[in-house]
């Protein structure tokens, strides 16, 4: 495995989740390849939402309803369980651009004792177990 970071931009998801984290992509069992992935059953409401779906948008925020309720629920979800919220994500891709924010990301969740990616669901560093502080 890469020891280096390796957040892109096809890693971040419309509703401002940054797929690189999800313990979906860092597992070796059944890997995900992120919700930018046009092969994927895509089971999640915010994906199948018809507006980010025809391709119309990039990011929830461009949309006439942003922040919807759905995504307001799993915000709130995130905030609660993972710390981490897709709103204030958002908001940051608006404000600083993609670019930024990835490098802001990369500093959030890279493992400062091996570089490895801390993974937001398990809280911990996939590579080497260290806890994020
Ligand atoms: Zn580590």
């Amino acid at each position: 495995m890469n020891t280096k970071s390796n957040i892109n931009y096809t890693l971040i998801a419309p509703c401002g989740m940054n797929c690189g984290i999800c313990v979906g992509y860092l597992r070796e069992k059944k890997k995900c390849p992120g919700c930018n992935e046009s092969s994927l059953d895509k089971r999640c409401r915010i994906r199948n939402c018809k507006n980010i779906k025809n391709n119309q948008l990039g990011f929830c925020f461009e949309c006439e309803k942003y922040p919807c309720s759905r995504l307001k629920q799993l915000d709130k979800r995130y905030k609660m369980k993972y710390g981490m919220s897709m709103i204030e994500n958002l908001e940051n891709i608006n404000n600083l651009g993609l670019k930024k924010f990835i490098i802001k990301e990369e500093t959030r969740w890279t493992c400062s004792e091996c570089g490895g990616i801390i993974c937001v669901h398990r809280g911990y560093c996939y590579q080497c177990g260290n806890r994020k502080k």
